[in-house]
């Protein structure tokens, strides 16, 4: 990647860490999210949260004053547990910190143990667990992933040594009878690709523990009346059950080892775990139902023989649009392979890939996931849209796929925009975009011949009716 040209950081290709753990603590069920910072920071939060989803989305906060800042926040955290406890009576409190709880060095397990000490002899009340999420040091990615495997940790972790551990502090309790289940860590997709995974989990005969599942508390139906904690949410018993599945699937292979649940709960209980690219294309998924074939014993069901043959045959009809083409690629890591190693597969060259992030692994990965292309993309990784922008000029790229983030990029390059991943918040449905899968690819490849085409019709003076 080229020096950057700007000492600061302008418009970064990222958003903060606490907001990926948010939005993880949504998808577990009765969970509500607690940040342990300003008020500026949940506001933040619940700001981008709405405008992707379009729900109202509650995320708590310990609301630092200036003096808090200064004396520490342990008062105010736990009045916010306490008040959050009493307001929406939760099954679950799910804390991140942030930059300012982090720089200060607040010792919130110390906190949480405090607030449990001052409860002693109370019955009930949440189950209180918590992820570390400075975003000076990480993206939203990174808190995602540290919120997951805080949850994992706490309810299908050992008890500790008092036996006092927050498994015990939810009624929740895994049924006796469970049968093996597979365990799907998403990453942080769409809610119609949650719908997705878990639709074709189900069709290979196989019980699915999706982590999160977001796909019915943040994208469900319209509501009488107001609802404090939405339904819908992985159940916390089946949370509990993940130690003992059959076989876990991990979307995050760029995510950093001490993050990954699914490799943990390989090490402390031996279930077996297959890290894989996220399943966009053809490849990607085939190796995902490869996977689940393999797991559950079952073969690959009829319906997705036909889709994937769909697949192909749009690959064939529309492979003229794309043909030779270029795109530049921008979001967090896993979405960038995943979508890179697409373009790649249907003939179009990544010709830089963007994240926010960063990450030692991102190149290589990125080189793997793209063998085809005729150039090697340029990687920008620890980015922003200055830098972005400032490579994309010379790149001749035709096409840019990534969220709305990237508008500005777009129209200073005059290029078609795909709208992908998070957040969408500049178009309707972005919640709804379809990514995963052979249905999701389908849908993708759509929007990116349409876009080409419309581009040409655009672009050309008498333009073309007949493409
Ligand atoms: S201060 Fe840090 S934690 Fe708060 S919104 Fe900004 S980046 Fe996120």
């Amino acid at each position: 990647m080229k020096g950057k040209e700007f000492v600061s950081t302008r418009n970064p290709c990222k958003l903060c860490a606490p907001l990926g753990a948010s939005i993880a603590f949504r998808g577990i069920e009765g969970c509500i999210p607690l940040v342990h910072g300003s008020q500026g920071c949940s506001t933040y939060i619940r700001r981008y949260g709405i405008s992707h989803f379009r729900e109202p989305i509650d995320i708590a906060s310990s609301n630092f004053t200036e003096s808090s800042a200064i004396f520490g926040g342990g008062e105010n955290l736990k009045n916010a547990i306490a008040n959050v406890s009493k307001q929406y009576e939760p099954k679950a409190i799910g804390i991140a910190s942030t930059c300012l709880s982090e720089t200060m060095g607040e010792n919130i397990p110390m906190y949480l143990s405090q607030y449990e000490a001052s409860r002693k002899g109370e019955s009930g009340g949440p189950a209180i667990f918590y992820a570390s999420t400075p975003s000076y040091s990480g993206t939203h990615m990174d808190g995602f992933h540290q919120a997951v495997f805080a949850a994992v940790k706490a309810f299908a972790g050992k008890p500790d040594e008092n036996g006092e551990n927050v498994q015990a502090a939810c009624d929740d309790q895994p049924p006796a009878d469970a049968r093996k289940k597979i365990n799907i860590l998403s990453g942080f997709v769409s809610t119609e690709d949650l719908r997705e995974i878990r639709d074709i989990v189900e069709s290979f005969g196989a019980d699915c523990i999706l982590v999160p599942d977001y796909s019915e508390s943040l994208d469900g139906s319209s509501w009488e009346t107001y609802q404090k904690l939405p339904e819908g949410g992985t159940k916390i018993a089946d949370i509990r059950n993940m130690n003992r599945a059959a076989g876990t699937i991990s979307f995050d292979v760029s995510a950093r080892e001490d993050r990954r649940a699914g490799l943990w709960l390989e090490k402390e209980f031996g279930v077996p775990c297959a890290p894989l690219y996220l399943p966009v294309g053809i490849e990607q998924t085939d190796k995902f139902f490869d996977e689940l074939s393999r797991i559950s014993g079952n073969p690959v069901p009829e319906k997705w023989t036909k889709t994937r043959g769909r697949l192909i045959d749009a690959y064939i009809d529309g492979h003229k649009y794309c043909s030779g083409k270029r795109a530049i690629v921008y979001g967090e890591e896993d979405f960038v392979l995943a979508l890179s190693a697409f373009l790649d597969e249907i003939g179009i060259t990544p010709v830089v890939a963007a994240t926010g992030a960063k990450n030692p692994q991102f190149a290589h990965c990125l080189a793997a996931a793209s063998p085809n292309s005729r150039e090697a993309p340029v990687v920008a990784d620890d980015s922003d849209f200055e830098t972005v922008l400032s490579i994309a000029q010379d790149m001749k790229a035709d096409l840019i796929i990534g969220n709305s983030k990237g508008y500005h990029l777009a129209r200073n390059l005059k290029l078609p925009l795909v709208r992908a991943g998070f957040p969408v918040h500049d178009r309707m449905g972005g919640q709804r975009i379809l990514h995963l899968g052979y249905r999701g690819t389908l849908s993708l490849f759509d929007s990116v011949c349409n876009a080409l085409m419309q581009a040409k019709q655009e672009s050309a003076e008498s333009g073309w009716t007949y493409i």
